[in-house]
């Protein structure tokens, strides 16, 4: 029954995505009579207040929620018109609402063939990895001299452990230009059609900076180029048109929708990209919430600028505030730290630590302008030195948490227990980072020693001084998956098994909280989405198990059953 009641609602919205495509319609007056949907039958969690609180059903009217309570409370409500789901033991709760990440980056791998290791991916040695290029060669027939571009490629996690080259590539696909993304972001291998394409060959000198593999005692390019080596080449490589961005804004939001998301951040928005995303919204191409953040380098096309309004949805679309970045990331060792890395800089530097990318009277102007403008701010900061470059701006500026500015302080990974009061006084919000712990927390405690590894995204020494928190993806740096997010702040376990700082686990209601009702606060959004409550958005997520009841290591292999937006199921599994 209730396979078939989903199985209903998917046909009625899902396939018809024109009709998904508009969740702001609530202020649009609808003529004709209302849809609405009973839910009962399984764990509903409302995310409610600072304990678990469950109710036995949910009504949900014109993508809105009307009632929340016990069963015949709500039949009342419902009469018998509409549809009546039965959890049948499943776990319903708010969807999930990503804090942080870059929207746009989802349109461009959605084009790309995933081969990452597990748990990002599946592939575990060479010739898998082969094969996922080869079906997706074939599932989307391209031709020869066509594009096969993976992501996710990490040498270290394959079972060869050695990095892939042309020749095992070349073998298998001798007629596409091939390139693998590397997991870092700063290189890639690429077969000899690609390289031929990049006009990379055995006259072509390194640049500084740079590698490029050389095959064994020749000259000749192995396939891999890293850093400066391959930048160039990323930037020359074939972007999507508009109309083909376009066409991918439907499988883009899909990758958030399945794993329960009803809100995308674009989290720094070139304005390019903002005047497509506008096009997108126009067109009525945009089913979740998608949040801009425009950049601060482009501030003077923005502000001011009535054709970029602040804080309100069109079409699905919000700007919300300015992104600042201030210092660079953790396992780059381009963040700010007050303390130098114990293992040298990224250029082998010697007592180095991180800089910033604009100086302290730099950013208090700019502080200062956005403050005036009430723009809100949501500030890039890992490094402890960058936070306290950060603390004594929003100190400059007047500004305190009586102000409810709610400053974003998007990562705060390398914090020091003495900021967090200071966060509380002066009304900063951190968005933490808490995969950090399982993908570099080994190389945190080589680069910056124990203590500091050990309090990266402390999301309980902040919660006890009083701050509300979020946890982030930061996707495409690492994947979106919500429970995987959820164990890492619970388990705090690096890959190889070391436990990254035991007094910042927190319980699972917590780490749901990160995920709902956190976000929506940074937004501004709290009275909108993020809990179960009458007057709020009908945004759900179905899940099989009841992550509060679930063993800590079980909590990872959760997955979707159904995502709901404003009463609509856009994800069925
Ligand atoms: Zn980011």
């Amino acid at each position: 029954m209730f396979k078939q009641l989903l199985a209903l609602v998917a046909i009625t919205t899902l396939f018809g995505c024109s009709e998904v495509a508009s969740p702001q319609k609530e202020s649009v007056k609808s003529p004709s009579p209302s849809q609405q949907t009973l839910y009962y039958g399984g764990d509903i969690i409302t995310m409610n207040g600072e304990q678990p609180e469950y109710v036995e059903a949910v009504v949900e009217r014109d993508g809105k929620i009307v009632y929340v309570g016990d069963k015949a409370g709500a039949q009342k409500k419902f009469g018998n018109q509409g549809t009546e789901i039965d959890l049948q033991g499943k776990t319903l709760l708010p969807s999930f609402l990503d804090a942080h990440g870059h929207f746009i980056s989802a349109i461009q791998m959605v084009q790309q063939v995933n081969v990452a290791s597990p748990p990002m991916g599946t592939v575990e040695d060479i010739p898998q990895l082969i094969q996922k290029l080869k079906d997706y060669r074939d599932k989307n027939q391209i031709p020869a001299g066509g594009w096969i571009v993976g992501w996710g490629y990490d040498q270290d996690l394959l079972t060869e452990k050695r990095h892939i080259t042309k020749l095992d590539l070349d073998a298998a696909l001798p007629d596409h230009k091939v390139l693998i993304i590397h997991v870092s972001m700063h290189g890639a291998v690429l077969n000899a059609k690609a390289l031929e394409w990049a006009d990379i060959d055995e006259n072509t000198q390194t640049p500084s900076g740079g590698i490029i593999a050389r095959l064994a005692d020749s000259n000749e390019p192995a396939g891999l180029l890293m850093e400066m080596a391959y930048m160039p080449v990323f930037e020359k490589l074939p972007q999507p048109s508009q109309e083909e961005m376009l066409e991918l804004m439907k499988p883009a939001q899909m990758l958030y929708a399945s794993d329960g998301y009803t809100q995308a951040i674009e989290g720094y928005t070139h304005i390019r990209d903002l005047d497509f995303l506008q096009l997108a919204a126009e067109q009525n191409k945009i089913f979740l919430d998608i949040l801009s953040l425009p950049g601060f380098d482009q501030m003077e096309a923005w502000l001011d600028n009535p054709k970029y309004p602040f804080g309100e949805y069109h079409n699905g679309l919000k700007i919300q505030a300015c992104k600042i970045t201030l210092d660079g990331s953790p396992q780059g060792k381009t963040a700010l730290v007050t303390h130098d890395y114990l293992t040298g800089g990224p250029a082998g530097e010697k007592h180095w630590h991180g800089e910033s990318s604009i100086s302290q009277n730099q950013l208090d102007q700019l502080t200062q302008t956005l403050f005036e403008h009430d723009v809100p701010l949501q500030i890039h900061t890992n490094g402890d030195g960058a936070i306290d470059m950060m603390i004594k701006t929003i100190e400059s500026a007047g500004k305190t948490v009586a102000d409810d500015h709610r400053t974003v302080i998007v990562h705060s990974q390398f914090q020091r227990p003495d900021h967090l009061p200071r966060y509380a006084e002066l009304g900063l919000v951190p968005a933490y980072f808490t995969q950090h712990t399982y993908y570099w927390g080994d190389v945190h405690i080589n680069n910056i020693g124990r203590e500091a590894a050990n309090f990266i995204s402390p999301i309980k020494a902040a919660k006890e001084a009083g701050l509300i928190t979020s946890n982030h993806s930061d996707f495409n740096v690492t994947p979106l998956n919500p429970f995987f997010i959820m164990w890492t702040s619970m388990a705090r376990e690096s890959r190889t098994g070391e436990i990254i700082g035991a007094d910042q686990r927190i319980d699972a209601y917590t780490a749901l909280q990160t995920l709902t009702t956190g976000p929506a606060y940074q937004v501004f959004e709290e009275n909108r989405k993020g809990k179960i409550k009458e007057g709020m958005l009908a945004d759900f997520v179905i899940i099989d198990n009841n992550p509060l009841k679930q063993k800590v290591s079980d909590i990872r292999n959760n997955d979707v059953v159904t995502t709901i937006k404003e009463g609509k199921v856009i994800y069925q599994r």
